[in-house]
């Protein structure tokens, strides 16, 4: 019987960059899945590209489940010139490679665990959801959620938390502020206006805004408020022309409790007053992209049984997690995996390979307690 390690070892060498379709991770998947214990489901679409992408649904039972275990199978790009990218290594207790730690090791824990199990002896529906297209914008996750295809009282999604249960999270907002001058030679600045000073103007308001929004705690997240950023500046086309355009690309990431909008109606309202302030000044905000928070369920009894199990405290994270896409399919939901986000995303990305085995046996008490007993193991 192949143990997590060796789960994520075969994992990690099927390469799945969201830009690639992630077919084969699902194959690898469905080969591990006991056909006599599961029945399959597959929701296939298409993206922006045409590429064909898979989401695997599994259950043990009826369409409502007692414990639904989430996990993505796509991971962000990695440098060609990290060899360990796609050809795993264990050293010093770390398995190195490109979605070790986000989050094919937590999908080496769930399919370790419910090979070691006998899940067809469970009472109550187990299921698991594995999913495409996370990392850009969890399109598997509000795919799977508007078809309604399944409904479980727990949940838990998959993400590197340490082994810590996650009960919330902060959302997600994109938006681009476009502003708009008019061109003209350098050397004759009057005949023109430049979009670059208007958006310095607006840069400086924005700073206000992040200031404003610090000032509304959620003690449970650190920081505790809604954070803002400007990530990008992008104006002009030549020193001695006068910008006739410049772009600016402003995130936030809202905490529960936050109305997502408010920090759009508060950059509105600056780009307002500039307006009333400086006559010709013509700036637009388009949001692009608005993910909800992930809300704490009513109840904690998911989050406490893995609290006492992994022996770590419920926590939040400042990330967007799929968690918050599934809330209308499920009662309680936790985000929970191994491995420490802070690794992830880069060269060298790693998860410790304790944590797997840690995992694996966390949730095999996990699926045995809510939807038990299976006192037979396989
Ligand atoms: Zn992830």
């Amino acid at each position: 019987m192949k143990s997590a390690v060796d789960h994520l070892l075969d994992l990690v060498a099927i390469p799945s960059v969201s830009s690639m379709s992630n077919r084969s991770v699902i194959d690898y998947a469905l080969a591990e899945l006991n056909p006599t214990a599961w029945s399959i489901q597959l929701y296939a679409y298409r993206d922006a590209a045409g590429i064909e992408k898979v989401n695997l649904l599994a259950t043990t039972g009826a369409r409502v489940a007692e414990l639904l275990l989430v996990c993505h199978t796509d991971t962000v790009p990695f440098d060609s010139a990290w060899p360990e990218a796609v050809n795993p290594k264990v050293r010093n207790g770390k398995l190195y490679g490109r979605g070790s730690c986000d989050v094919k090791g937590y999908l080496a824990c769930i399919l370790a665990a419910v090979s070691e199990l006998d899940v067809r002896r469970l009472s109550k529906p187990l299921a698991i959801l594995l999913t495409a297209d996370e990392e850009i914008g969890c399109v598997g996750a509000k795919y799977i959620a508007g078809k309604n295809a399944i409904r479980s009282r727990y949940a838990i999604v998959g993400e590197p938390t340490g082994l810590r249960p996650v009960r919330a999270g902060k959302g997600y907002a994109l938006a681009e502020i476009v502003v708009r001058g008019k061109e003209a030679h350098s050397a004759f600045p009057a005949r023109g206006r430049s979009a670059i000073y208007d958006g310095a103007r607006v840069v400086a308001r924005l700073e206000q805004v992040a200031k404003k929004l610090a000032a509304r705690k959620n003690a449970d997240f650190d920081p505790p408020y809604t954070t803002l950023n400007v990530g990008l500046i992008r104006g002009g086309t030549a020193k001695n022309i006068v910008p006739g355009e410049c772009r600016i690309t402003v995130e936030w990431r809202p905490v529960p409790g936050v109305d997502p909008n408010w920090p759009a109606m508060l950059i509105q309202e600056e780009l307002a007053r500039l307006k009333r302030r400086y006559p010709g000044f013509d700036a637009q905000l388009d949001v692009q992209r608005m993910d909800p928070t992930f809300d704490p369920s009513s109840t904690d009894a998911l989050a406490t049984l893995v609290q006492s199990l992994a022996r770590r405290r419920p926590a939040t994270v400042a990330f967007g997690t799929e968690a918050a896409h599934l809330r209308s399919l499920t009662t309680e939901t936790i985000v929970f995996g191994p491995g420490n986000m802070e690794t992830a995303h880069k060269t060298g990305e790693f998860v410790p390979t304790a944590e797997l085995n840690k995992c694996v046996e966390i949730l095999k008490k996990v699926i045995e307690r809510l939807c038990g007993p299976s006192d037979h193991y396989a």
